[in-house]
């Protein structure tokens, strides 16, 4: 194991090193290592995150006894670029009912709570490109945007145009909220490292300084043009093309355009989360298409031709003599686009046998002489339906009668 892995050298402590011990080494560790004291020092820097690291992990036993039994490997994949996949979080809560109330739901989450720096975890590992330390560059959380779209949409392709605001560094402050002329000043409350630590029972518990917020400083005379926020939000419109064959739960990423940098770090990138709003003809299954079709019973009864709205058009459908209600047609490759441009899905056809109302007096009669006309092999669903209800009738006598 190479020193910089070895998380027990590298915060000079022994392997079987108390819960207080490993604290009280991290923060003698972090007071030496901590950019705020090392302004512009790289390696002190990339020093303090490998503590920060390893601090992490040695200080959540779980972690710790991974750690000890299968090395850096054990606990790698919860750290660095990559490590996290924010796409699984925004299949959660996907409830179509509060989708309009979601506009930028990632602002209140993940990204806020982040750029607070609200853990130790924070200081590392989330954002992948390093620098996340609250003095230097942070870059930007990814954004999420619920859209509704029609399926005529999904199915053709589209061009939406999306409010989107920008947040980003004030340009007064440079995104340091102190007035112009003043710096933000070390804050007292934790020496600069952002973090306080508390013990509660048998736990150590880290948590964002409540004097600097995590950010480790403090702003004396605060920027007027932000606030002291050191943030400003301007209005952005976005174009989004949509490509066909998209369907709901289908993530469309938008390079750049989610929370601004911090202190010149890289803009996250916008998530739009597309939701297909239901349709009143055509229901979505996978690529394929489900339409219903109420036919007339003669239609059904002696065949004949019925139009089928399609994505590609209207359609004509030849009903065979004797088409029952429910009955399923496939049209091959009149469904969806797939998104991959492949291939099609196919357009289900069911039909649905629909009674006439309101009948004029030659198709009352029509209907009359038909009933005259009537014989028993015409409906053989209903004389076996006639059959197994006398037996079942028969039986009861018996039951009963003795
Ligand atoms: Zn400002
Ligand atoms: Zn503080």
């Amino acid at each position: 194991m190479a020193a910089e892995t070895d998380y027990y050298k590298l915060l000079g402590i022994e392997r079987n090193a108390s819960a207080d011990e490993i604290k009280k080494a991290y923060r003698k560790f972090a007071m030496k290592y901590h950019p705020d004291r090392n302004p512009g020092d790289k390696s002190a820097e990339e020093m303090f995150k490998k503590g920060s690291e390893a601090y992490e992990v040695l200080s959540d036993p779980a972690k710790r006894e991974r750690y000890d039994r299968f090395g850096p490997d054990g606990v790698k994949s919860q750290f660095g670029p990559g490590g996290f996949d924010f796409d699984r979080d925004f299949t959660h809560g996907a409830d179509l009912n509060d989708i309009l109330s979601q506009l930028f739901s990632g602002m209140a989450g993940g990204g806020g709570s982040r750029r607070r720096g609200g853990s130790f975890f924070d200081l590392f590992g989330m954002g992948g490109g390093g620098g996340n330390d609250h003095s230097g560059p942070q870059d930007g959380a990814d954004l999420r945007y619920d859209l509704q779209i029609d399926l005529e949409e999904s199915l053709f392709g589209a061009v939406r145009e999306l409010d989107v605001p920008n947040e980003k560094d004030c340009p007064d402050c440079h995104g340091t909220g102190a007035a112009r002329g003043t710096k933000r000043e070390t804050c007292k409350q934790c020496g600069g490292t952002g973090q306080v630590t508390m013990r509660q029972a048998f736990f150590q518990v880290s948590q964002p300084c409540p004097v600097c917020h995590g950010e480790g400083t403090i702003v004396r005379s605060p920027c007027r043009t932000c606030s002291g926020s050191g943030r400003v939000r301007e209005k952005g419109r976005l174009q989004l093309r949509i490509p066909r064959g998209v369907e709901t739960g289908t993530t469309l990423r938008v390079a750049g355009r989610g929370e601004g940098g911090i202190r010149g770090g890289r803009p996250g990138d916008l998530r739009v989360v597309l939701h297909v709003r239901q349709h009143p003809l055509f229901e979505r299954q996978g690529d394929d298409l489900l339409v219903t079709v109420p036919v007339e019973p003669d239609v059904a009864a002696l065949g004949g031709d019925i139009e089928v709205p399609t994505p590609e058009g209207a359609s004509k459908l030849r009903l065979p003599a004797g088409t029952p209600d429910g009955k399923t047609f496939r049209l091959r490759g009149k469904g969806c686009p797939t998104l991959d441009g492949r291939g099609t899905g196919d357009l289900l056809v069911r039909i649905s046998v629909e009674i006439p109302v309101r009948l004029n007096d030659r198709q009352r009669k029509a209907l009359e002489a038909f009933r005259e006309a009537r014989e028993d092999r015409a409906y053989p669903a209903g004389g076996q339906f006639r059959d197994r209800a006398a037996e079942f009738l028969k039986k009861r006598e018996e039951k009963l009668g003795r």
